[in-house]
């Protein structure tokens, strides 16, 4: 096979082709490996995609299986994740050069199911953003349109996979740093019931949200890597044990299925050609078999306001030790609270360092009832509000973002503005509960996302109804893979 046509072929069909000894692993990875060195050699002429990239395939612990799953198929990971001897920085200065002694269990777990590490993904400064401008290592470009941001926080790995340069990655999600992403990129991306996959060896945002998840060029790619991700692990004692075995998508029809349409998330401040995207997925549904009805969750509008009290305060104590002591830099003084102080002032970015002031401020005596106390109740009501609809509704849909991709530092000046993006996706990452965004469409040329929400363990059955759907909708990304993003 040419390089082209190995690149063309989806993770799935990659492994089966591994498999029957049709395409060679190696071939693949130096195919994958060209385009992300070349990307990265290009630093901001290029994506910007990858803060790190492989030499060469790394050599398997053990001798390669053939009967590991996923065996020779690349993966790029979002810097985050601990690598053993790989950088992984979590997109900021004060990790700069830091290389763990272990990997996180996630990445543990995808290599012993045979895949291996093309690279790590450049990403907002502590999965903090949401358009990829808050990176130590500068910003990521959308492969769509290169004046444009790829979203974030996992930018690097939405850009990586939407412009062919892995043929799926890693990434995590807190308040929509999955789904977000993957709609402005067009691709797909799931994130998982909270508690799913382990966090551990996960460089920590805000440990009762963060949670680790696929990015893939399509549903089945996203369910063939989910499904190797899940498991309890007693290395991180939220992680739970899926009830399900995680199954790849099949069906042609949405007949029985009820969705509801919050009034809430699908209101003013979403975008007309979103909306009209929106529109007309809610009306393939219907022809598909499912019955669609407006439905209520009475305190989603306020799920930012909560959201941007939790996550700051959680924020604020896992920061606490990076200080110049254990890891990355570390800046010269004379005493000691000097040179902690020094080391975070030179090392944190700004919207890590807004993050950390209000999140102390948050939790400190006096406030703590009255704001973390209080959003944590306005979080109870949101599970319960999602709860009362899955009563009626197997999903609830939304756009994934209100926009699409914007303009590089059209939004960097004005954070209030920048963090309307996640309007749609912090509901449910407040909740725990899973979401999926598949791409449904362009508007003025820029993908959109379709974002449908299930109960807690519900991945098999969402991962269907996206399958149904992106069937479908056949929404192509080929042309942008081909090139490479560049434009
Ligand atoms: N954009 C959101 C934020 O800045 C979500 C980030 C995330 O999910 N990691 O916090």
């Amino acid at each position: 096979m040419s390089g082209h046509d190995l690149l063309a072929l989806s993770a799935k069909e990659a492994a089966d082709e591994i498999r029957h000894g049709h395409v060679s692993a190696d071939e693949l990875f130096e195919a994958y490996r060209t385009r992300a060195a070349a990307d990265a050699a290009a630093g901001e002429n290029g994506l910007n995609a990858f803060t790190w990239v492989a030499d060469e395939a790394p050599a398997p612990a053990a001798p390669p299986s053939k009967q590991a799953p996923l065996s020779g198929v690349p993966l790029a990971v979002k810097d985050l994740f601990c690598t053993e001897g790989v950088p992984s920085q979590s997109g900021s200065k004060i990790l700069a050069g830091y290389r763990p002694p272990y990997s996180a269990t996630v990445v543990k777990k995808l290599a012993a199911a045979g895949t291996t590490l093309l690279g790590k993904t450049n990403q907002d400064e502590f999965a903090m953003g949401s358009s990829n401008e808050n990176s130590a290592f500068g910003d990521v470009r959308n492969p769509w349109d290169r004046s444009r941001v790829p979203g974030g926080s996992s930018g690097g790995s939405a850009a990586a996979v939407a412009a062919g340069l892995a043929p799926w990655a890693l990434g995590t999600d807190t308040g929509g740093s999955i789904r977000q992403p993957a709609a402005l990129c067009g691709i797909v991306g799931l994130k998982p019931t909270y508690g799913s996959v382990s966090r551990y060896g996960m460089i920590a945002f805000a440990s009762s949200l963060d949670q680790a998840g696929p990015f893939a060029r399509d549903v089945t790619d996203t369910a063939l890597l989910f499904q190797q991700m899940v498991g309890q692990d007693s290395c991180d004692s939220t992680s739970l044990q899926h009830p399900e075995a995680i199954e790849l998508p099949k069906g042609v029809d949405l007949k029985g299925i009820r969705i509801g349409v919050p009034e809430e998330l699908t209101g003013d401040g979403i975008e007309s050609g979103v909306r009209d995207a929106f529109n007309a997925s809610l009306a393939l549904a219907e022809q598909l078999g499912a019955t669609i009805e407006t439905t209520h969750l009475p305190h989603a509008p306020h799920a930012l306001s909560a959201y941007y009290l939790i996550a700051p305060a959680e924020a604020s104590s896992n920061l606490a030790r990076f200080d110049g002591v254990r890891y990355g830099h570390r800046a010269e003084a004379d005493d000691l609270l000097s040179m902690y102080t020094r080391t975070r002032a030179e090392g944190f970015g700004p919207e890590v360092k807004r993050r950390i002031m209000l999140g102390t401020y948050a939790l400190s005596s006096g406030y703590y009832d009255a704001y973390y106390g209080r959003a944590q109740k306005v979080r109870t009501k949101i599970s319960e509000d999602f709860s009362n609809a899955f009563e009626t509704f197997d999903f609830i849909v939304t756009p994934t973002a209100p926009t699409v991709a914007f303009r590089l530092g059209e939004k960097t000046d004005d954070p209030l503005e920048m963090y309307l993006q996640d309007f749609c996706t912090v509901p449910m990452s407040l909740a725990g509960i899973p979401a999926i965004s598949i791409p449904n469409g362009l508007s003025d040329g820029l993908p959109v996302g379709l974002q449908i929400a299930g109960p807690a363990f519900s991945e098999n059955r969402l991962l269907r109804a996206a399958y149904v759907l992106e069937q479908a909708l056949g929404f192509d990304g080929s042309a942008v893979r081909r090139n490479g993003g560049a434009s």
